[in-house]
């Protein structure tokens, strides 16, 4: 029987980190694979234990400015049901003021996972992405449950340690495995777009192209659908 990974995304803190993962490959800015990034740490934990782990969900935790603030909105909610649909996140999306800290998405997740933990046999691993220290009471815990944790962090652009007390490793009882770093991936979570040949769901015609979402419609029709 294979173990059961949950993973639990603080979206602000990926937020924030992502700039390792552009300092990594010297790049500007990339598209991040989304679909694999869960699945690329739950191979590391795989290959630690030498067992199979399954991923049973990844939990996502994010904030949006509140409708009241002026900001439109509609990139970061497409983003997110992005998430929902094409990834299999599971999303959990609080409206908060601009310039609110980031408290309730450590509330919330640190609730979620805590709760799974209560519930027999909802998982035996949680992967924590976020590395803030302000997650260890749930972290310990969890683990006083029998849970394993992982947590991932990130290096700083210059590729050095984070010091010490912006993050949770070298804490006492708050994980199984030495810290994991988002930025070690980075090459592998790069999107990549493949150039692939489908066939317009209107027409029938075959068009090269990079969209993979689950229907497709040629240049020609998206455009008189538009008009
Ligand atoms: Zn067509």
């Amino acid at each position: 029987m294979s173990a059961k990974a949950m993973v639990f995304i603080d979206g602000g803190w990926l937020y924030r980190n992502r700039n390792t993962l552009f300092a990594k490959l010297g790049e500007e800015n990339f598209e991040i694979d989304y679909a694999k990034l869960p699945r690329l740490f739950c191979e590391d934990v795989a290959n630690r234990l030498d067992e199979d782990v399954s991923l049973v969900r990844t939990n996502y935790f994010g904030t949006i400015p509140s409708a009241r603030s002026g900001f439109n909105t509609s990139k970061q909610y497409a983003f997110y049901d992005f998430l929902e649909r094409s990834c299999g996140y599971e999303t959990d999306i609080h409206e908060v003021e601009v310039g609110t800290d980031e408290n309730w998405i450590k509330m919330s997740l640190s609730a979620a996972l805590l709760f799974y933990a209560a519930q027999p046999g909802a998982y035996d691993i949680a992967i924590l992405i976020g590395d803030d220290p302000d997650y260890g009471p749930s972290l310990r815990r969890a683990r006083l449950f029998g849970k394993r944790i992982q947590i991932v962090g990130a290096h700083l652009q210059d590729g050095k340690e984070p010091p010490a007390s912006s993050t949770l490793a070298n804490r006492l009882r708050v994980s199984d495995f030495p810290l994991l770093y988002l930025d070690d991936h980075a090459a592998e979570m790069r999107l990549v777009r493949e150039l692939v040949k489908r066939t317009c769901k209107q027409c029938g015609c075959e068009e090269e192209t990079t969209w993979a979402g689950p229907e497709f419609f040629c240049s020609s029709c998206r455009g008189r659908y538009r008009n």
